[in-house]
């Protein structure tokens, strides 16, 4: 499915979120549920400096809506989100019966990017969402927004 401007201002939106985690001492990932009738029923951000590395939103997202949205519902919805899904999310995701995922960087982006940083990898493998949850709809990255969302993953992760 094509990538549309209402698609983009909702991953704006997640950029937004994605830097206020990185303003409160998280990491800069922002996630929203927008149900079939485009309205936004849930946001977060990652709360993972706690000491909780699971606070990931899209997993809070997949929890929210299992408690809140009939299957009909979940299955309508799209979630949005700064950065893909890790598997975790994904997994998540699919369990719950939710609908499309939009993106705006991929994991693959992010593993490059933290390669050129120098960082090491995550505890978790990286992999793309349909290796993990193959039916789900997938659309992203969108190039638009990749400057945007690497320069909050280099204030968080680039030094
Ligand atoms: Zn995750």
């Amino acid at each position: 499915m094509p990538v549309s401007d209402d698609d983009i201002e909702r991953l704006q939106r997640c950029v937004e979120l994605a830097r206020s985690a990185l303003d409160a001492g998280d990491e800069p990932f922002g996630s929203i549920l927008v149900d079939a009738s485009g309205t936004t029923r849930y946001e977060d951000r990652n709360r993972v400096a706690g000491g909780d590395a699971t606070q990931h939103p899209e997993f809070a997202i997949a929890r929210w809506a299992a408690a809140h949205l009939d299957p009909d519902e979940r299955a309508r919805a799209t979630v949005y989100t700064s950065g893909e899904h890790c598997p975790m999310c994904a997994a998540a995701h699919a369990w719950v019966g939710l609908g499309r995922i939009v993106y705006a960087t991929s994991s693959e982006q992010f593993s490059r990017w933290r390669a050129e940083w120098g960082v090491p990898p995550p505890p978790v493998a990286t992999l793309p969402i349909n290796t993990v949850a193959p039916n789900v709809v997938v659309d992203g990255p969108v190039p638009a927004l990749a400057e945007q969302v690497k320069a909050l993953y280099e204030a968080k992760f680039g030094s």
